[in-house]
């Protein structure tokens, strides 16, 4: 059981900064996700905590315990990466042992605990065959079982499921959360798929450009991003986003959308908040779920294109370079071409200044 202090970590690469002032808390026994595109230091920040790479600057607190100079081994740090590390030669059996043996654990507890842990990665058909012989599925969930079996204090996954196929992948997402929640370890997850992300971490840590974004509960990132990268990042279709100023009408203060006309009136806490920040030009976010359709109000678009993915349909809209996507039942029953209006439901309204991209927030009411 271990806390994780990434405290004003900085990593260079000659002149190029990979990773920018990180200040983050995995707490004890939580499933951190580190989520961002390619190249925004997510491997970089794992790989320091680790110990395969030493910091530029800042350190690397477990329990409190600078970690600087602790090699890798002393650590107590499992890690899976995205192209498994496993004995080819040796069996499922002998791979899933392997961790104790050098750690001198009695033959007959690995026994018990090989057997425990292929029963829990539904590895049991498997033990007795070479690993050369197993399918990339069966092998990266070998690979998780080889380091999780010595039950480290810290689990750090980096892309495991990245080579795995689709079906596969939303199976050991549910499994991977089972094991974690199991052995109560701390957990540093890498991915670049907001879906992983989302449906496995307790806290989300956005990253973008070597700068960490956000942290937050999947909810906190959905409902309230930071900026606009999280709220594009986060949600699939991401928020949609519409250029805007604020403007004062009778109704309340709203926001004048050009050609497109007006909103409804901002909320009395949103409105309030973009007062107090003092700023006119606005982006007007909305999530495409909080979205509906209507034949009058709202702002009128065309439907450009319907996709039908399933248990949704999301149904693109345009009206000149303006798109918006609305995620709806599947008996919406319009085609390309329909006019509708886009109703966006009031405390759905998401506003950001359009100049930072940072999010404007609500104000709180006053607590008297
Ligand atoms: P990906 O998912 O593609 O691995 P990532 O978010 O994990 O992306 P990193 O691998 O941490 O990103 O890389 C962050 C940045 O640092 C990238 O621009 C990368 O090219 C650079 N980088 C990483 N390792 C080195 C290195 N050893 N030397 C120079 N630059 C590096």
């Amino acid at each position: 059981m271990t806390t994780i202090h990434l405290n004003n970590l900085v990593k260079r690469f000659g002149t190029f900064t990979a990773l920018k002032e990180m200040e983050l808390e995995v707490h004890d026994g939580e499933f951190m996700a580190l989520l961002g595109p390619s190249g925004c230091g997510k491997s970089t920040t794992m790989n320091m905590i680790a110990g395969m790479e030493n910091p530029s600057q800042g350190r690397i607190l477990f329990d409190g315990k600078d970690m600087n100079g602790v090699a890798m081994g002393r650590r107590g740090v499992g890690f899976v990466f995205q192209n498994y590390a496993i004995f080819t030669h040796m069996s499922v059996y002998d791979n899933l042992a392997y961790g104790l043996k050098v750690r001198g654990v009695a033959a007959a507890e690995t026994h018990r605990r090989v057997l425990a842990m292929a029963d829990f990665l539904q590895l049991t058909p498997f033990l007795k065959q070479p690993s050369a012989k197993l399918s990339v599925n069966i092998l990266q969930r070998l690979a998780i079982g080889r380091s999780a079996i010595v039950e480290p204090a810290i689990f750090l996954l980096d892309e495991p499921l990245s080579n795995v196929d689709a079906a596969f992948r939303a199976v050991m997402r549910t499994e991977l959360k089972h094991l974690q929640r199991q052995f109560r370890q701390t957990m540093v997850y890498v991915t670049h798929d907001q879906l992983e992300a989302m449906t496995m971490a307790d806290r989300i840590a956005v990253m973008d450009h070597g700068v960490l974004q956000q942290v937050g509960t999947p909810l906190q990132v959905y409902d309230d991003p930071i900026n606009l990268f999280v709220a594009d990042f986060i949600g699939a279709p991401g928020m949609n986003r519409l250029k805007g100023t604020l403007a004062q009408a009778d109704r309340g203060l709203l926001i004048d959308l050009g050609p497109l006309g007006v909103s409804a009136p901002l909320l009395a806490e949103v409105a309030e908040g973009a007062r107090r920040a003092g700023v006119t030009q606005v982006i007007y976010g909305f999530r495409p779920e909080r979205v509906s359709l209507a034949d009058q109000g709202g702002i009128p678009m065309e439907v450009t294109f319907v996709e039908r993915i399933g248990a949704r349909t999301i149904v693109h809209l345009g009206r000149g370079q303006v798109a918006v996507k609305a995620v709806l039942d599947n008996n919406v029953g319009l085609s390309a071409g329909a006019v509708v209006h886009v109703v966006v439901e009031p405390d759905a309204v998401r506003l950001f200044d359009a100049a930072s991209g940072v999010a404007i927030r609500p104000a709180t009411p006053k607590v008297r």
